[in-house]
């Protein structure tokens, strides 16, 4: 519980409007996309980057700890206050588009401006912020750049840190600091901005973000090729950027995934098939995306793909796209508890990744309906259990343990895109040597002596 002359403290600093402490804000500030719930002593809105510093600062000298929050959209815990203290919010003030700069074709944000903003800003003057998760209608992008998040576009485009030029930051102590430039290249000292990116809140609180945009491409197309079997599919993945194409974005869901959608919607879609890929390609010219096209098709027939779709305009392209939209919220008809994890191998290793998960379900008996961004590796594999059934929710945790290990030992990583968090942090053993950890936690220290910025998450705490 926080003491009342603090938040009385933190009310001098910025404005009696600008902290809450009431019950009804507390419980709105206590959840994120996991769903578990830690309240908050307070809820704190700084107006600028000011606030932010005599914040911190104040909390530094007071042991206060601060968890640094955006849209709470994260599916790992990391804008969950474990710890009580105050959330920092950046929704109420920090909220702007600073500067599109056409010249230099580079946009300044504050932390709390939400992704699909700025993508929309972008476009209105011709430019393309690429970064794309799922949640980008809410999401924010301190959050995006704290997460390193990324979507349906990574495959051709990357994900944030490819395109965070800079960051101003403030340190737990209040200092101030600018990490990074407006310049293509940059290699004077160490790259600060690179720490910060992926961070989860944990060394720096995220004050304004330089990003790069790209020309937009003028036209866009979509494809779907159907497979007798999943590793048939899978080859066709990795196969495809081998030969030399870079779709933006290569899809695939399992039969599980197929049938779940056709249960719910009952739009025709082969559930009989193996897998389904669904890729779109890009570019300025008609005869380059048919190139593109030709050339995908290819590969995907050589691996076996029994029929292979394109879309003829925008409303054939949406009904492609329709079974992969919709994946998440169908298969739970399997179970009423979804144990989702984004682990994500080298894309040669898909064939075997999906076969082995098939395994792990057979051993414990339950479904894994698995579906995602196979352009990148990353594979949302979803272990269904019946949520009320503490050993059904046992099984599904064991089975989850074996499939990070399968993870770790194909190259691969526990996060494509969620972060660690609190909910993955027991796991970081699985995929760093104590070495490792040990560095990662004297980065922390250096940043973060008194651990008051977001303690208990990524597993940093000594
Ligand atoms: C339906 C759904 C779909 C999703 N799809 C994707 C996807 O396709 N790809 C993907 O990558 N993720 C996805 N996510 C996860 C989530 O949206 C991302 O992790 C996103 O980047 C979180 O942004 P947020 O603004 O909600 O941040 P929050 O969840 O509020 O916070 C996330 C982390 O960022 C830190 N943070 C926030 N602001 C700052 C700041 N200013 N300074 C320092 N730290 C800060 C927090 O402390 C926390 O650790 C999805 C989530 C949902 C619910």
């Amino acid at each position: 519980m926080l003491d009342k002359k603090h938040v009385k403290a933190l009310r001098q600093i910025v404005g009696e409007e600008n902290v809450y402490d009431d019950k009804a804000h507390m419980i709105a500030y206590s959840y994120d996309a996991t769903r578990t719930r830690y309240e908050p002593d307070a809820v704190v809105f700084p107006r600028h980057e000011e606030d932010v510093s005599a914040i911190l600062r104040y909390c530094n000298e007071h042991h206060i700890v601060i968890t640094p929050r955006g849209a709470g959209s994260g599916f790992t815990g990391g804008a969950l206050p474990a710890n009580g203290g105050i959330v920092l919010g950046f929704e109420k003030h920090m909220n702007k588009i600073l500067e599109i700069d056409m010249d230099n074709m580079v946009a300044v944000v504050q932390p709390g401006v939400i992704n699909m903003d700025l993508q929309k800003a972008a476009e209105a003057v011709g430019l393309f912020y690429p970064p794309d998760p799922a949640s980008q209608d809410y999401t924010t992008l301190g959050g995006n750049v704290a997460e390193n998040a990324g979507g349906m576009r990574a495959s051709k485009y990357g994900i944030t840190k490819d395109y965070v030029m800079a960051l101003r930051a403030v340190l737990p102590n209040g200092d101030v600091i600018r990490a990074g430039k407006k310049t293509i290249k940059d290699v004077a000292g160490y790259n600060i901005a690179g720490i910060l990116v992926a961070s989860e809140g944990t060394l720096a609180v995220i004050t304004e973000i330089t990003l790069k945009l790209i020309s937009k491409p003028k036209l866009n197309k979509t494809a779907m090729g159907i497979f007798p079997s999943v590793e048939e599919a899978m080859n066709a993945v990795y196969k495809t950027f081998a030969a030399g194409i870079t779709p933006v974005a290569m899809e695939f869901l399992d039969n599980l995934t197929i049938r779940a959608v056709e249960e719910k919607f009952h739009k025709g879609l082969p559930t009989d098939a193996g897998a389904l890929l669904v890729t779109d390609v890009d570019g300025n010219l008609d005869i380059d995306l048919e190139y593109q096209l030709e050339e995908i098709e290819k590969v995907f027939r050589a691996n076996g793909c029994s029929e292979f779709k394109i879309a003829k305009d925008e409303k054939e392209a949406a009904d492609l796209w329709f079974a992969r939209r919709n994946a998440s919220q169908s298969i739970t008809i399997y179970g009423s508890k979804k144990i989702n994890e984004d682990i994500t191998v080298p894309r040669s290793e898909l064939p075997r990744l999906l076969k082995e998960i098939e395994k792990v379900s057979q051993k414990y008996g339950v479904k894994i309906p698995c579906f995602g961004h196979t352009g990148d590796g990353n594979v949302h594999t979803n272990v269904m259990v019946d949520g009320s059934d503490p050993k059904q929710l046992e099984i599904g945790h064991e089975a989850i343990v074996e499939i990070f290990k399968i993870t770790v030992e194909m190259g691969g990583t526990l996060s494509g895109e969620h972060g660690i968090g609190l909910s993955k942090a027991p796991f970081m053993e699985l995929a760093f040597s104590e070495e490792e950890i040990n560095l990662f936690r004297a980065i922390k220290r250096a940043f973060d002596p008194n651990n008051i910025l977001n303690p208990g998450k990524m597993a940093l705490d000594d």
